[in-house]
């Protein structure tokens, strides 16, 4: 049977509770359970596929084609579990199913209403991620205690616990315990107040994970557990991480978190194995072979949360490679204006992330044509590789004006253009090419040297496509295209050959990328960064040595 845990959050939002709940999960793989975990967010769109990154962040997406939340992406990365449709219910998914089945006559007679309804749609969705392949399936609540929108939510597990029983079932609530600097003193009283919302609401939290910037007192935690309600050892400390976010779960395993959790859903406590786990944090926290700068040309740059998966996967290629990666962020209007050379001078490599709509594409494409003419390492994805085209054949073929369509519908010269069968797609919510898609790999390219397969499956997110009209003349003048769609028909993978390493894709591989198992194309990404940025020398501390420098 399998055992649930309920994750909320109080105080304040972006207290990290994706990846508390990404670290327990990976904590309680490594002592042997099989694991599954859900995100529901209490917003009215049916996903997060609709939304600015400035809302949002990034919009992450599973094999199976669901646009999710980015938690997803740490769920994915700490515990290699693979998330689904089912990983991530919005109030609008819920509701958009309640209605539906409303006018179906699934209700016929009755009253529909929050509860029990809704509550009841909110329960199937938690019974979604049960199974018998499944030990424990962790649940996250989006938003805070006490917001209006998540009641049913929190209604929803409440009954779910006492359905199930305490031994079978467990609330873990994520508080913010913040220093005071004028006082001196750390202050419990928000985190019993959230406390207290959600006891009147009849959940009472069995572990309380304290978010702080210092290390808590022991008087503290005894004050925190008596006005709580929470045994004094299950007040837990998660104190702000130095270096990586990667450190969180050895953090949470140093209080035994995971072990009183077994312990509460009555299951046996195997050893604890994080070996790897810690000898890759030594890695990214101390890499020995120095550090390479990348410049990420994007439009939402000013957003942290809008690259979030880019960003990681870089740092994977960096610990598979042993070096320490710094992010240029460059904000690709600022190139229109400033030029590539005066933002790009000194950078080791340059990604171009995907992204949607003209703000900012000729500062891409000027990046591009950077890269390709200085002979930078370069790695575009998605929109990226789109543009890496557009440059090729304008400066390369001679096609003055060629674009995307997306960018001017009447371009003579449209090397990338709407894929067929979106020509007649008027919906917006959940209509691109979405999800895993296979993808034959050619020899003797820098793809094929990275994957060391001729077939691989990647995930997808775009409406526009390579535009085969033109793939003789771009092949003529050296566009090698080095991924195809198994039928040939796709273009998903563009390389250059008299370049060191230029490659774009059609997929986003940032969403396949793990901290132990880097995505091969970020991986030879920097691997071909730290080579341009040659061998470190012990006496500069790792910093550049330019090329034809002896090192001593
Ligand atoms: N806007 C482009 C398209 O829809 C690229 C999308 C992306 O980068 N994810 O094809």
């Amino acid at each position: 049977m399998t055992r649930h845990i309920f994750i909320t959050g109080g105080v304040v939002s972006s207290l990290g509770k994706g990846l508390t709940s990404a670290s327990l999960a990976l904590l309680l793989t490594r002592r042997g359970y099989r694991i599954r975990m859900q995100k529901l967010d209490p917003y009215l769109n049916v996903d997060p596929g609709t939304m600015s990154p400035y809302q949002h962040g990034e919009v992450y997406v599973t094999a199976d084609g669901a646009e999710t939340d980015l938690d997803l992406g740490h769920y994915e990365r700490f515990t290699s579990t693979v998330c689904s449709r089912d990983s991530n219910y919005t109030s609008g998914r819920i509701y958009g199913s309640v209605i539906s089945k409303e006018r179906a006559g699934a209700y016929l007679g009755k009253t529909v209403q929050v509860i029990p309804h809704i509550t009841d749609e909110i329960k199937e969705a938690i019974r979604s991620i049960e199974g018998p392949d499944v030990d424990i399936a962790l649940t996250e609540i989006g938003g805070t205690a006490g917001d209006i929108e998540s009641l049913p939510f929190l209604e929803a597990i409440r009954q779910y616990r006492h359905e199930i029983g305490r031994s079978q079932g467990l609330f873990i609530h994520l508080t913010l315990v913040p220093y005071l600097k004028a006082a001196g003193e750390m202050k419990t009283k928000p985190s019993q107040q959230s406390v207290g919302i959600l006891r009147t609401i009849g959940i009472i939290p069995d572990i309380l994970v304290c978010r702080c910037e210092r290390a808590m007192s022991q008087d503290h935690k005894d004050k925190l557990a008596l006005f709580c309600g929470v045994e004094r050892n299950l007040v837990i400390e998660e104190q702000d991480v130095r270096h990586s976010i990667y450190e969180v779960p050895l953090e949470l395993a140093k209080q035994d978190v995971d072990v009183y959790i077994l312990e509460q859903l009555q299951l046996h406590v195997n050893p604890l194995n994080m070996g790897d786990w810690q000898t890759m944090v030594d890695t990214l926290i101390r890499p020995p072979n120095g550090e390479v700068e990348i410049a990420v040309v994007g439009k939402y740059i000013t957003l942290r949360d809008a690259y979030k998966s880019i960003y990681e996967a870089l740092t994977h290629g960096g610990i598979a490679n042993g070096v320490r990666v710094k992010i240029r962020m460059v904000e690709s209007e600022d190139i229109e204006h400033k030029g590539a050379s005066a933002l790009l001078e000194g950078v080791d490599g340059i990604l171009v992330p995907g992204g949607f709509g003209d703000r900012g594409i000729e500062g891409k494409i000027a990046a591009i044509g950077h890269a390709r003419e200085n002979q930078i390492p370069f790695f575009g994805i998605c929109l990226g590789m789109q543009c890496a085209v557009t440059e090729f054949a304008r400066t390369v073929c001679g096609m003055a004006g060629a674009n995307s369509t997306e960018f001017s519908p009447q371009t003579k010269y449209p090397v990338i253009d709407l894929m067929e069968t979106q020509k007649t797609v008027t919906q917006k919510g959940g209509t691109m090419r979405l999800g895993a898609y296979p993808c034959r790999v050619a020899p003797q390219t820098l793809a094929r040297t990275a994957y060391g397969l001729e077939q691989i499956t990647e995930r997808h997110r775009h409406r526009y496509e390579f535009n085969n009209t033109f793939r003789q003349a771009l092949a003529d003048q050296g566009l090698v295209f080095s991924g195809l769609s198994p039928d040939g028909h796709l273009v998903e993978i563009i390389e250059l050959r008299d370049h060191p390493w230029f490659v774009g894709c059609q997929f986003h591989p940032e969403f396949q990328s793990t901290p132990l198992k880097a995505h091969p194309l970020f991986r030879d990404f920097i691997a071909a960064a730290a080579q341009r940025r040659g061998p470190v020398s012990s006496r500069n501390n790792g910093r550049r040595v330019p090329k034809g420098t002896a090192t001593p």
